[in-house]
């Protein structure tokens, strides 16, 4: 592709997102295509020959845009969102365009040092505690990484390697019977870094929730750490939960961390979803309470933050306790900048090396909205669910199962799981919204999470019109 035909197929692809930007609304949510009809509506085997990338783009909107299932449109409201913003396309687009990769300092160091600079925005447009901030004083600091899946990986090995006195890295993870927390709420993402650190999921203990609220239940934590302790375990790593997957419940962040006083377990707070609300001040207090007392944390502006997946940033207290677990310094890496000591080597913050410009999306998306267009959009998602709420509260066939949570609001109809269940389903066979579904306490329930900018009252007045359809 010529660098003429480079420009004119790029402002064709950019035009082809803006129509399909501007027609969702058309579309059925959920994709209704059957399983392998995409792959048999694809030739089997590469062209030997190159085609014109006009052939690409014609094929989009017939066999690619079926089998979407349309994350940015109004009406999708099932797990959490993973909101995109043109501003963050273009953010993304540039990145790719720059083709940088930022695995140390010296290999770009613009992107190494925009990424310090926005995360550290980020961390006070969140008002983060000071002691996660990069400052020339203190010892904190914050990396992009992929998900919140490798975030908490992350923490787990440097929790892991401080915990061993650093033999984990050298020696493995020995015979110490190794004990990792989380509520029965927690994301699966914990149990999969437990897996992957080789500790083995056993070693996880679900901790008990309060029924009403799905928030941890401390007095359960301090009696299994307890026995824990008596059995010859060592707690390791304890995760809080600020807004949980199923219901969007909140960890008390502060009890946790007072529960692990003279335990010396590391804190890690998923935040994953609810912690980019912290950005509107009234919600801060409910979403950051305690977590000055945490090790680790991690928020996904890839979910409500309006910057287009994937991007996700973890904070910790100590920038070294992430080096000495991670670093590893082959010959052809070394340079006279690492050795200064006088930069950071993103490399060694997590558990790959190469890394994308990820920080220049999340600069557009905070450049361009502003925190104040930032509070706007995770207000409206608040209101919204708060509407929803009210629509819930409306209709005796349905019953909120929680209280809503920031922009989740989770309910159930009243006949029991087969009519919840159905309900849903045929709303999301309908086309007209996607909600997804849970369990709470044993029985079923619906999720209906607010977070696309383009969510409007009027979009959640069609979805319950639709819902009210099949009830
Ligand atoms: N933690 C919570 C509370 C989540 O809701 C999710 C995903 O929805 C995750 C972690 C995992 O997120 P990621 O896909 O970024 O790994």
């Amino acid at each position: 592709m010529s660098p003429e035909e480079f420009r004119r197929q790029g402002h064709a692809a950019i035009d082809w997102i803006a129509d399909y930007w501007a027609g969702l609304d058309d579309l059925p949510v959920l994709s209704q295509v059957s399983p392998g009809d995409v792959r048999r509506a694809l030739p089997a085997s590469p062209p030997e020959t190159g085609e014109s990338f006009d052939a690409l783009l014609a094929d989009l909107d017939e066999l690619v845009v079926p089998g979407l299932t349309h994350w940015q449109h109004p009406r999708f409201f099932a797990y959490f969102p993973a909101n995109s913003s043109p501003a963050a396309i273009l953010g993304d687009l540039i990145s790719s365009g720059i083709g940088a990769q930022g695995m140390i300092w010296a290999t770009s160091p613009a992107v190494t040092e925009i990424e310090q600079v926005v995360v550290d925005w980020l961390a006070q447009a969140l008002g983060l505690p000071e002691q996660f901030r990069l400052t020339d004083h203190g010892r904190g600091g914050g990396v992009i990484q992929d998900t919140a899946s490798t975030a908490t990986f992350t923490a787990l090995l440097a929790a892991l390697h401080a915990a061993s006195g650093g033999s984990a890295r050298e020696t493995g993870v020995g015979s110490t019977k190794w004990a990792v927390y989380g509520s029965s709420q927690a994301h699966s993402s914990l149990v999969k870094a437990v897996m992957m650190a080789g500790l083995g999921a056993e070693c996880v203990r679900s901790v008990e929730v309060d029924a009403h609220t799905q928030a941890m239940d401390v007095t359960a934590l301090e009696r299994l750490l307890a026995d824990d302790i008596d059995d010859g375990w060592t707690p390791l790593f304890v995760q809080a939960a600020v807004g949980t997957t199923s219901t969007g419940a909140i960890d008390d962040v502060q009890a946790i961390a007072e529960a692990l006083d003279g335990v010396g377990a590391w804190l890690h707070v998923d935040a994953a979803w609810a912690g980019v609300a912290a950005v509107c001040p009234e919600l801060r207090d409910r979403i950051l309470a305690g977590t000055h007392l945490a090790s680790s944390i991690v928020t996904n502006p890839h979910k409500w933050l309006l910057t287009t997946f994937d991007c996700s940033v973890l904070w910790v207290q100590d920038r070294s306790w992430l080096t000495d677990a991670l670093s590893i310094t082959p010959e052809y890496l070394r340079n006279p900048a690492s050795e200064s000591g006088a930069v950071v080597d993103y490399r060694d913050w997590h558990p790959q090396l190469g890394r994308r410009f990820r920080a220049m999306k999340l600069w557009a998306v905070l450049r361009t909205y502003g925190l104040e267009g930032l509070r706007a959009h995770i207000r409206e998602g608040v209101d919204l669910a708060a509407y929803v709420a009210e629509l819930v509260g409306e209709d005796d066939r349905l019953e909120l199962v929680t209280d809503p949570s920031l922009s989740l609001v989770v309910f159930r109809h009243v006949g029991g799981d087969e009519s919840t269940l159905s309900a849903m389903h045929r709303l999301n066979a309908s086309g007209v919204a996607y909600l997804s579904h849970t369990v709470v306490e044993g029985r079923a329930a619906m999720r209906l999470a607010v977070g696309s900018w383009r969510t409007t009252r009027e979009d959640i007045d069609r979805t319950w019109a639709e819902l009210q359809r099949g009830l």
